[in-house]
């Protein structure tokens, strides 16, 4: 937030006090962004590996100064012993990257010995990244889909289409993990499109067969915003399907849309152009500004499932879920796409019984998502649901 030069500087700092907390023949370099490896030769310590470890630690203790600013920078670590933990460097920092996860998992400023049980998950990850770099080829990807329905009559508004793994070693594999992973190993443009054009294609089909379904909402990662070309590829996809924009809506994180400010403006405005519904998932557990709300050009909120969840036991949620809706409602004449005015709408998720759904419509909430309704399921599925649903919609 000061600067690129203004980090460069803080990591010259960390990389100095790094260097006090070791021996003269013991080595500190920096390996990428925020991470440091320390190699101290236990075999001529005078200090047990604990104590040096908190030495190490202990250089965070003090604030650094930046330009005018006192900055609290705390430490992670993870360590991994030659040669019980690896005889090839490579193996030694990997799984000291493991080891260092864990310690972020348990607070700031902790330390980490690499174990046994980080060898099986670091074993289980790399099986999940190689199985996930072919998947797509052996074809095991399948979308479901799960209604959203308006509260009062039960109508269909649309499906939320959710991306299905299936590995014949590894079985099913949840997308919160599996999406993650695709991002970080590069994957998730190839996913991404794949996604968006299995549902499009979907929604044709549904349409030749007379099947009202409304709108289908597609997850659009991060990453995939941060390509130039998604809004071509986007537009592509609906000229090859032929399926309509205005049934379209793309559900993008509120954590992402907020850490991306202007850029992603652009990117966002060029689709709405096309005719397409912007949703942002999640909404109330990142940090939205609401200035830059106002900007966007956004028709949905998702209220996130967490506070759905806590409504029975925790007053702080309806709070929360009623502000979610009366800013929905202020702003509703406020967003402003195309120049013309639209309808902000305020959807809550990961409804799951009568008093939620009961407690949200005294709160003004009109539309819902969640297990009470219908759990994400099959295309096939989907038919039956809406027939039996008879659901009378747009
Ligand atoms: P999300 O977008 O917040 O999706 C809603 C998640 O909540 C889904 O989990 C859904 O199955 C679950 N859910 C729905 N109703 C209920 C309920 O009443 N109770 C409970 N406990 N859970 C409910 P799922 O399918 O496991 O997806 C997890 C996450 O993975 C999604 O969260 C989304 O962020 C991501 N994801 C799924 N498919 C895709 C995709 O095609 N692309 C991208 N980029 N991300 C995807
Ligand atoms: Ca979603
Ligand atoms: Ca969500």
């Amino acid at each position: 937030s000061l600067g690129h030069k203004a980090g460069d500087t803080l990591l010259i700092s960390v990389a100095e006090r790094l260097k006090l907390g070791v021996r003269q023949h013991d080595t500190v370099a920096r390996v990428s962004g925020d991470e440091f490896v320390v190699i101290i030769e236990a075999e001529q310590a005078e200090l047990s590996i604990e104590q040096n470890l908190q030495r190490l630690l202990n250089a965070f203790s003090e604030p650094f100064e930046l330009e005018g600013h006192l900055l609290f920078v705390t430490a992670s670590i993870g360590v991994s012993h030659y040669p019980n933990d690896g005889k090839l460097a490579s193996e030694l920092i990997s799984n000291a990257d493991a080891a260092m996860y864990n310690a972020k998992q348990k607070g700031r400023n902790q330390f980490s010995f690499f174990s046994e049980k980080q060898a099986f998950a670091v074993k289980q990850q790399t099986s999940i990244e190689n199985a996930l770099r072919g998947a797509l080829k052996r074809n095991e990807f399948e979308l479901f889909y799960q209604p959203q329905i308006k509260l009062f009559n039960s109508d269909c508004l649309g499906l939320e289409v959710l991306l299905r793994w299936k590995n014949p070693d590894l079985g099913e594999v949840s997308p919160s993990v599996f999406i993650p992973l695709a991002e970080q190993l590069g994957l998730i443009w190839e996913l991404g499109s794949w996604v968006l054009k299995k549902a499009c294609e979907q929604g044709i089909r549904w349409q030749n067969k007379g099947i009202k379904f409304g709108q289908l909402a597609v997850n659009v990662a991060g990453m995939q915003l941060q390509h130039g070309q998604f809004y071509k590829e986007v537009k592509a996809i609906l000229a090859q399907t032929g399926f309509p924009a205005s049934q379209l809506e793309l559900e993008i994180t509120e954590d992402f849309v907020m850490s991306q400010a202007d850029d992603s403006i652009h990117q966002l405005d060029a689709i709405r152009q096309l005719g397409v519904d912007i949703a942002i998932d999640d909404f109330g557990t990142g940090y939205s500004s609401l200035s830059y709300l106002k900007q966007l050009p956004v028709n949905k909120l998702k209220i996130d499932r967490s506070f759905v969840n806590d409504l029975e036991n925790d007053n702080d949620s309806e709070m929360i879920i009623s502000s979610i809706i009366a800013l929905g409602q202020a702003m509703h004449l406020n967003v402003i796409a195309e120049g013309q005015a639209m309808h902000l709408n305020v959807i809550a998720e990961g409804v799951e019984n009568k008093l939620q759904a009961e407690t949200l419509m005294d709160n003004g909430c009109e539309l819902a998502q969640g297990f009470l309704y219908g759990k994400p399921m099959s295309a096939d599925m989907v038919e039956t649901w809406v027939l039996r649903n008879k659901a009378t919609l747009q």
